[in-house]
């Protein structure tokens, strides 16, 4: 139903008329308890409307959107996919503790096959010593050797006068250390991060030309998550698709008092973008913009170095099948597989999204969706290219053998 066009809300507001006879002629409700409203208005609080213009409030006290989860007595095809189709690389990767031992990489290599993951890309931001650690008990290990590479972070505290000289220096040591490209660039930067002069560090900055400069010249794709769903900076109301998220975790709220909007957020990123062409960007979550798949075609056709991974934004993927599959199949160049937290039982259903013709499944997270997801059906090709074969290609220092054809 549509909100109420501002002019109509003070009628609105008067037009709820207590007692619709035809329904209650019709034996459905006591008198009494029910109200009509005008074309366009929404019911009053506590009710809904049972025909049009005639709000009725149940007669039961209604759950709570936490606990309410409806059998589905849908019976249709089911095509759970519990490995990939064709081995996978993680490019946004959150290992915790399997990176700092031989014992750790073994646990991690087997969560890892029983998904087909062949191969975790690290995005924890890892620079300098903890760097050449990890990669050291990387090339040690005689199974995981070629199935883990790390992304280097950048350390954006005190952005100003020689800044860029020593993130530059520390990003050419790195990558002699092994990283293969950078990230996750947090979204701290854009949200929180301030410059030695105290003043916002924007995306957009110039000073960090030379940084982006250095990542093209070195051949390194550069990861960059920025903001978060937009319904984040959108009053908590029954109108927000995140309430619940947003009631389960209050960190996740951006008053405009205290944050840059989304809007300027996403400008300074797209600046970033045209501003370094010659610099490839991976946009974390798909930018935010899996709810506007147009938004990010859009984009896709301005910007040839931008990339997209689709890790934590599968619930919008799934409730558009038709819009998606079409999306991938037209930037099948252009988007990376990576799930983001690592949590191994949450792949399949990626797998399932992306494989499948299945209709109205569950997802893995109620706080991210209340609704279900259906199968976008991708051909094997789009799927070799979003699996592995556009992280190969757009991160050289990868291991490049052994991968289908
Ligand atoms: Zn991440």
């Amino acid at each position: 139903m549509r909100r109420s066009q501002p002019a109509l809300l003070f009628f609105a507001c008067c037009a709820f008329a207590l007692t619709t006879a035809p329904l209650h002629a019709q034996g459905q409700r006591p008198a009494g308890t029910g109200a009509t409203i005008r074309a366009g208005e929404q019911c009053p609080p506590g009710m809904t409307e049972v025909r049009p213009r005639n709000c009725q409030p149940p007669t039961l006290p209604a759950p709570s959107i936490v606990d309410y989860r409806p059998r589905s007595t849908l019976v249709a095809p089911v095509h759970t996919v519990p490995r990939a189709k064709f081995p996978a690389i993680d490019f946004h990767g959150h290992p915790t503790n399997q990176l700092n031992s031989e014992a750790g990489l073994v646990e991690l290599g087997a969560a890892l096959d029983g998904l087909n993951v062949r191969m975790m890309i690290a995005a924890n931001n890892t620079s300098g010593d903890a760097l050449v650690r990890q990669m050291a008990v990387v090339r040690a290990s005689p199974t995981m050797r070629d199935r883990v590479r790390i992304l280097t972070g950048v350390n954006f505290a005190g952005v100003g006068p020689g800044w860029a000289a020593k993130a530059v220096a520390q990003l050419e040591a790195d990558v002699e250390a092994g990283a293969v490209g950078i990230g996750e660039i947090g979204k701290g930067l854009g949200l929180s991060m301030r410059k030695s002069d105290g003043s916002r560090l924007q995306i957009d900055d110039p000073a960090l030309t030379p940084l982006w400069n250095a990542a093209a010249r070195l051949k390194l794709p550069v990861f960059i998550h920025t903001a978060d769903p937009q319904e984040f900076w959108q009053p908590i109301d029954n109108a927000n698709e995140r309430w619940l998220e947003l009631a389960l975790f209050p960190g996740r709220r951006y008053p405009a008092d205290q944050f840059p909007s989304f809007e300027t957020l996403m400008k300074e990123r797209d600046n970033l973008l045209r501003n370094n062409p010659r610099t490839t960007f991976v946009i974390a979550h798909l930018g935010w913009h899996a709810n506007d798949l147009g938004r990010l075609a859009k984009m896709m056709d301005e910007m040839p170095n931008l990339h997209a991974e689709v890790g934590a934004v599968l619930y919008d993927i799934g409730r558009q099948p038709r819009a998606a599959h079409d999306f991938f199949v037209r930037y099948q160049d252009r988007i990376l597989f990576g799930k983001d937290s690592f949590q191994p039982e949450e792949y399949p259903y990626y797998w399932r999204v992306f494989e499948t013709r299945d209709d109205y499944f569950d997802y893995y997270r109620d706080y991210h969706a209340s609704w279900k997801l259906y199968g976008i059906d991708l051909p094997d090709m789009v799927l070799k290219k979003v699996y592995f074969g556009n992280a190969l290609r757009i991160t050289s220092r990868l291991p490049q053998g052994g991968w289908p054809r």
